[in-house]
């Protein structure tokens, strides 16, 4: 069991880092060519599910950490 929860840990703690590093991908929709396409508004890439979120909880963190160091 134990060795199920760290690697639990460490999969998640993966998925932040890769959510982080590359909070977009090609859109599914049109293949990435944006073509009157709705879902990603013509950009050819949409948001990676739970992008904001990761974005936020670092934004959280960093601004944490600045004001402890005033
Ligand atoms: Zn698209």
């Amino acid at each position: 069991m134990v060795t199920l929860f760290w690697g639990g840990l460490a999969a998640v703690i993966a998925w932040t880092a890769f959510v982080y590093l590359s909070p977009f991908k090609t859109c599914g929709k049109c293949g990435g060519k944006g073509r009157k396409c709705s879902r990603c508004r013509r950009t050819g890439k949409v948001r990676r599910f739970g992008s904001s979120v990761v974005h936020r909880a670092v934004l959280s963190i960093r601004r944490a950490r600045a004001k402890g160091r005033l």
